[in-house]
């Protein structure tokens, strides 16, 4: 349902994304893995409309969207840093954009205690994001996007702020939601556990360029190049 057709981008004259063909599958969990600066968020970017797509062509669903403005592309996305609305509750952080969006307030109310208690946020609607952990925070982004249920769903290293243990059950807890809703995750990690555990498929990248694409036992067991096989760790 997303295809990414020969997509380049550049910033200035610096190539950063090169020649990226990719497709995601309608209800698949595809994993954006690679090292730092190799162009996991600018890929994400380019697919929520937050960036433009400097040559290639960008499909949703069939569709061209390349020129398509964010607003219109039906895309929920949880950004690295997170970005709560300081002055509203939990509550009203969540709320928020389903009102916005003219969603009706029962409608409004019944989603907003599912994902509080999908996250296990029940109990802080009415704090301020500035009296939660980081963890907490993270948590009520993501809570604020699943609310959305759009049905693609972009993650930008979600987990990043939790320490390991809650990185476990946070894992767990958003193969649950996607039991629940099927939307099409493409999730960014660094981490090679996470995408072995979360991905259907991983796309691994370096230097805006994609390696391989496969699922997490052919990415292991049969390693496309020696950088593959570095990066996850295959034992020579
Ligand atoms: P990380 O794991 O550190 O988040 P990443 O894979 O998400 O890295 P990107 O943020 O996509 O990497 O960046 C890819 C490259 O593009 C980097 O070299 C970065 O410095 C560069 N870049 C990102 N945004 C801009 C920008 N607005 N202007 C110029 N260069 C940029
Ligand atoms: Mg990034």
């Amino acid at each position: 349902c997303i295809q990414l057709k020969s997509v380049s981008k550049m910033y200035g004259n610096t190539k950063v994304i090169s020649d990226l063909n990719l497709s995601v599958k309608k209800g698949e969990r595809l994993i954006l893995l690679g090292p730092s600066g190799c162009g996991k968020s600018t890929t994400l970017r380019m697919i929520a409309g937050l960036e433009t797509v400097s040559s290639g062509d960008l499909m949703i669903d069939g569709h061209r969207m390349n020129d398509v403005p964010a607003g219109k592309r039906h895309i929920s996305m949880v950004f690295q840093d997170y970005a709560l609305y300081p002055h509203m509750t939990i509550e009203k952080n969540i709320a928020y954009g389903l009102m916005v969006n003219k969603v009706n307030k029962e409608e409004v109310a019944r989603r907003v205690d599912q994902v509080l208690s999908i996250l296990n946020l029940k109990g802080l609607e009415r704090r301020y994001p500035r009296d939660l952990s980081g963890g907490q925070r993270q948590r009520v982004a993501l809570a604020r996007s699943i609310a959305k249920q759009s049905t693609i769903f972009l993650l930008d290293e979600p987990l990043s702020n939790l320490d390991a243990q809650m990185r476990v059950s946070a894992r767990n807890e958003l193969l649950k939601i996607h039991e629940t809703y099927h939307q099409t995750f493409v999730y960014v990690t660094h981490d090679q556990m996470e995408a072995m555990t979360l991905g259907h498929r991983i796309a691994l990248m370096r230097d805006g360029q994609l390696q391989m694409l496969a699922t997490p036992y052919q990415i292991y067991h049969r390693p496309a190049n020696v950088f593959v096989a570095k990066f996850i760790g295959t034992p020579a």
